[in-house]
């Protein structure tokens, strides 16, 4: 705070001073009027010469005098109890410049005090210009309400909200699927394999076709999951096999049946082998009594 009351040359004073005023009047009677910059010695030399203190309610004051010149001045001592009035703002603070105010007394002479408005400050509000994403950052903007000053902060990316969307149960064998959409945006999604059961689950074998006689049968199974059907051959029962030492029928009628062929293959072929013989004897018989017979021819020549 200041004030400013400084009064320079004033002429009026205190009854107290009044006869030593006077006679610095007469003495130099134009020395209240002369500008400051003016005195013999370059600068005044100022003394005080008289002073009425101020009391709360009444003014007082300092008379200086300039020992070379004769100039003098008075400056008030105002009343310590002062009567301010309200403030009035001369300048209005910005955020970033002071403002100044003053307010004026109203008791004794009349005089002001001045003060200074501290800068405002800006006065942010926030307001999110770009929405962040699950994989980039959004753009908070700080602008002040009074001067529009502005600068930004980057809001942190959300990072993605996965929640299972769907999901196809594996099978005995078959892997199944789980599908993950994103909650804040369903172009992000992702899917995961669920590894098959890996065996089937099957009810008791049943048989299809029963074993018989030197025949395969055909049994089979099937999984209550997915339906899946197993087979397996059922092992041919032995055919029946006739008893050593013990002779059935039928091993009779085979024997006799094989006895009966050879007997009649032997009863036709035998002749057979002893004509042919016979046949071959006499053959050989002819052939040798012709040969001797030309011998004769030639030896005894005949003709
Ligand atoms: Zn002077
Ligand atoms: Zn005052
Ligand atoms: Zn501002
Ligand atoms: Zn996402
Ligand atoms: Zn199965």
């Amino acid at each position: 705070m200041e004030l400013r009351g400084k009064r320079k040359g004033r002429a009026g004073a205190a009854a107290a001073s009044l006869v030593f005023f006077l006679s610095v009047c007469m003495f130099s009677p134009a020395a209240h009027a002369a500008p400051e910059d003016e005195c013999e010695a370059g600068r005044h030399q100022y003394a005080e010469i008289l002073r009425v203190p101020a009391t709360a309610m009444e003014d007082g004051e300092v008379t200086y005098l300039c020992g070379v010149c004769g100039r003098q001045y008075t400056e008030i001592l105002y009343a310590t109890d002062h009567l301010w009035g309200e403030w009035v703002v001369d300048t209005r603070p910005t955020c970033t410049r002071p403002g100044e105010k003053h307010r004026t007394c109203g008791r004794g002479q009349s005089h002001d005090e001045y003060a200074e408005m501290p800068a405002l400050g800006h006065e942010y509000k926030p307001s999110v210009t770009t929405q962040p994403g699950c994989e980039t950052q959004g753009v908070t903007t700080f602008a002040c309400v009074r001067c529009g000053d502005k600068y930004t902060r980057p809001i942190p990316a959300v990072g993605h909200d996965y929640e299972e969307a769907a999901a196809e149960e594996p099978s005995c064998l078959e892997p199944g699927v789980r599908r993950f959409v994103c909650a804040h945006d369903p172009a992000h999604a992702y899917e995961e394999e669920i590894p098959p059961i890996g065996s089937h689950s099957f009810g008791e074998w049943a048989v299809e076709t029963p074993a018989g006689e030197g025949a395969e049968g055909l049994e089979a199974r099937t999984c209550a999951r997915d339906g899946f059907r197993e087979t397996r051959v059922l092992a041919a029962l032995p055919v029946p096999v006739s008893e050593p030492g013990k002779i059935s029928v039928a091993d009779i009628i085979l024997v006799g049946a094989n006895v009966g062929f050879l007997a009649i293959f032997a009863l036709l072929f035998i002749p057979y082998l002893v004509c042919l013989r016979y046949i071959k004897k006499r053959r050989d018989a002819v052939n040798r009594r012709d040969a001797l017979r030309k011998k004769v021819e030639e030896r005894y020549d005949f003709k």
